[in-house]
């Protein structure tokens, strides 16, 4: 039987792949029942001519959407990924945005497929929570966590987790050119093409840092049993180490197409658009080496936040968020990213939340506060 699945965020980086990996598994697998996107409604239109979906939503220019009734708003978007009719949703939205619609489709016992950062970082005790009471299933799309659940078979016996990062654009670069370093250099990743925001988060390490915070929360393991290894080859995804001292770790070849697969067809897996035999003998070497706090504060920070817990990774994540667009719009320099989100976290500290609702309202006051310290940050 089909399967009906709504890709919330369908014009960005994982929902056009996630498309593509939809149409390769043919006809008889997935039926698309929503497509929601932002404001690319030239892209969003050539979609709904594919895939026709029963249900379209778009943020912006609504009026230039071919479908007959385009939902929008925050209900818009809470409706279509809460919808029954779907049998699993794609959160492939970047932000705080995709929180509600998460929660939203959990309560309506709906499994997610989970790409969305924000999500884990913003609310994880709570979307957990809500996740185990509904019997929901949140298979995660992250290359990582994607590799660590197919890893995991009894969490009671695991007694590590190892997250890999490739290091990113920086990896060998010194501290003078980063701080010197323009947007086309910190954009050039050398092994993912993602969309802008977390490619900056993947120069800064900060991405690694909410990953360690996600899989806290996705696999319920302590922080002091979470360990980040920079592996610039991006072959070994992620590992899990065992109690007994056995290791298991999943490797392939650096493709998204294969843990959103794996992540919406799970537990089968179908020969896909990029699988092809893996050969070690081709990539001959794997390199592993200790993060460089010094050199990437902010992943130091992302894991002290993480420890620190309840409203902590709030704070930081809506602090960071601000100032990699305040780099992007050229307003900060790279440095000034730490800096800037550092001072935030400090200013506001621990604070005690009771709900989604406060977990907002702290979201807001932080991004009001870190907009208004950007314009005279200091650029070195
Ligand atoms: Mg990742």
């Amino acid at each position: 039987m089909k399967q009906k699945i709504s890709i919330i965020g369908s014009t960005g980086s994982i929902g056009t792949q996630a498309l593509e990996v939809i149409e390769a598994l043919g006809n008889d697998r997935f039926e698309i029942y929503g497509l929601a996107a932002g404001g690319n409604t030239e892209l969003l239109n050539k979609q709904i001519k594919k895939f026709r979906p029963k249900k379209v939503y778009a943020s912006k220019n609504i009026e230039s959407v071919d479908f007959k009734k385009v939902l929008s708003g925050e209900d818009g978007l809470e409706e279509i990924a809460s919808d029954r009719e779907n049998d699993i949703v794609l959160m492939a939205v970047s932000g705080r945005w995709g929180l509600k619609p998460t929660l939203a489709a959990i309560r309506n016992g709906i499994d997610i497929a989970l790409a969305n950062k924000e999500t884990l970082v913003m609310a994880g005790d709570i979307v957990m929570g809500e996740a185990k009471a509904n019997n929901v299933k949140i298979l995660p799309v992250d290359s990582e966590h994607s590799a660590i659940h197919q890893c995991i078979k009894n969490l009671a016996d695991v007694s590590k987790l190892i997250i890999t990062a490739s290091g990113g654009p920086f990896l060998n670069k010194s501290s003078y050119d980063m701080a010197h370093s323009d947007i086309k250099q910190v954009l050039n990743h050398p092994r993912w093409k993602m969309g802008r925001k977390i490619t900056v988060d993947s120069a800064t390490l900060m991405n690694k840092g909410l990953e360690v915070i996600e899989a806290h929360h996705l696999f319920d393991i302590d922080y002091n049993n979470i360990e980040v290894v920079i592996h610039p080859q991006s072959v070994v995804h992620s590992a899990v180490e065992y109690k007994d001292g056995s290791v298991i770790a999943q490797l392939g070849m650096p493709s998204m197409h294969i843990p959103i697969q794996y992540a919406i067809t799970y537990p089968e897996r179908f020969e896909g658009i990029e699988s092809k035999s893996f050969s070690f003998t081709d990539i001959a070497r794997l390199d592993f080496l200790k993060p460089d706090f010094d050199k990437f504060p902010c992943l130091k920070l992302a894991l002290e936040v993480g420890r620190s817990g309840g409203s902590a990774p709030v704070v930081m994540n809506a602090a960071n968020e601000e100032a990699v667009y305040a780099f992007l719009d050229g307003v900060i320099g790279y440095n000034d990213i730490y800096t800037v989100v550092e001072k935030i976290c400090k200013d506001f500290g621990t604070i005690s939340l009771n709900g989604i609702d406060d977990i907002f309202e702290l979201d807001n006051e932080v991004r009001a506060k870190t907009k208004a310290l950007l314009p005279g940050v200091e650029i070195v």
